[in-house]
């Protein structure tokens, strides 16, 4: 694989950057998530142009930006003005600031007291669910003030404080010193599956929303929508929208009307190619027996990786403008294909797991639906092994 700065042969100036470049300057290994640069910017715009101007969007980089690399995916969507980025750990806000991001950084999940000093001096907001926590954010805040997200519980059931309850202790913790409420928001918990119940939701939430007002707080960003909400509850954008799985070109319910490609392609490289005569067993537990002549090769990518067990048996990978099947078990560092019908397959041809090669494609979703989960799993779960590789074909 090569490394630096190249110009590939269409003339698109191409860079290739490893994230783990500084420590290691090669790697011997072709297997290779590539992140497509150029996707997510023009992702990013394919949202923006779907959803109201008065509308902000929120860069969702949790789970290094679902596998795809934090740093760089905050740097691109820095770069294209995204100003407010979701992250779901203190220690990934974190990650974000030492790699240069300054752009204003939610934390959405729990962050403890000791985490406050760093977020005030940071230009970090956190999540606040109830009075107790904002109250022990702003002993934590010492002279500086903390911005503060409420999370409205209106039915997932996870974080939050419930609907019924939301404005009084929302009201109450206004008038917290050294607290700045600046974000309501709530989360969906079924936006691709349940329109009646995703429509209750944004109701409460609306209710609190106008309470609030009546009150006299208005935050400076209500949100609400994340990917599926964005095109099942399109009237409710609100001051700003949290697509996350979208933005990587994975839409979870079908969106003709923002037109997204998939961010990430899974590569790697035939390693050798065998001959098995048939009622010969692949791989552990000898669950695939040929029953032909057949031509094996082999791929350095397992389990470990993040390619799971549970797609022995079971996927395809492109091949010369095929799909070769996966034959046997996935073992942790490598699996096997069948490319008896493929007899030109050699030592070092390319190989897409993920992605697109040769006029073939295979997404994520489809990885997802034979492993009986969904491509956020799928993405997330590819392991540190496997080295992301970056390609930005902008001018
Ligand atoms: C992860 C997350 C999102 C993004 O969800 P997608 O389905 O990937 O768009 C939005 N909001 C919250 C609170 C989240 O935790």
């Amino acid at each position: 694989m090569e490394l630096g700065i190249g110009t590939m042969a269409s003339g698109w100036k191409t860079r290739y950057l490893n994230l783990e470049e500084t420590t290691r300057a090669t790697m011997y290994r072709p297997t290779v998530a590539e992140i497509d640069l150029t996707a997510i910017r023009d992702n990013l715009r394919a949202i923006r142009a779907f959803t109201p101007l008065k509308t902000q969007v929120i860069g969702v980089v949790k789970a290094d930006a679902y596998g795809h690399g934090a740093a760089r995916i905050a740097a691109v969507l820095e770069q294209e003005q995204v100003r407010l980025l979701a992250v779901a750990t203190p220690d990934e806000a974190v990650e974000l600031r030492e790699n240069g991001i300054t752009a204003e950084l939610l934390v959405l999940g729990n962050s403890p007291a000791d985490f406050v000093p760093y977020a005030v001096t940071n230009n970090v907001a956190l999540t606040t669910v109830n009075q107790a926590t904002t109250m022990m954010y702003a002993a934590a805040a010492g002279t500086h003030t903390v911005r503060l997200h409420y999370k409205v519980d209106t039915g997932m059931g996870r974080a939050g404080v419930l609907a019924d309850n939301a404005t009084k202790q929302i009201l109450y913790s206004a008038a917290v010193p050294r607290v700045s409420i600046v974000g309501l928001y709530s989360h969906f918990a079924c936006a691709g599956s349940d329109p009646e119940f995703t429509a209750l939701q944004t109701a409460r939430f609306a209710a609190v929303v106008r309470e609030l007002r009546a009150g006299g707080l208005q935050p400076a960003m209500v949100h609400l929508a994340n990917s599926a909400g964005m095109f099942t509850s399109p009237g409710v954008m609100l001051d700003g929208v949290r697509p996350g799985i979208l933005l990587y070109g994975c839409p979870p319910v079908p969106a003709p009307t923002c037109p997204v490609r998939p961010v990430l392609s899974l590569r790697t490289k035939l390693e050798m190619v065998k001959e098995l005569p048939a009622g010969h067993g692949i791989g552990y537990g000898r669950t695939f027996i040929t029953d032909r002549p057949t031509h094996m090769a082999l791929i350095p990518i397992g389990y470990a990786d993040g390619y799971l067990r549970g797609l022995s048996n079971k996927a395809h990978v492109i091949l010369r403008g095929r799909f070769a099947p996966v034959v046997g078990r996935v073992s942790m560092d490598v699996c096997a294909l069948d490319v008896t019908d493929i007899p030109a397959a050699m030592p070092g041809d390319r190989v897409t797991l993920i992605g697109e090669q040769d006029g073939c494609s295979i997404t994520a979703d489809e990885l997802a639906e034979l492993m009986g989960t969904i491509s956020y799993e799928v993405l997330t779960g590819i392991s540190k092994r496997v080295p992301r590789v970056y390609i930005d074909r902008s001018p």
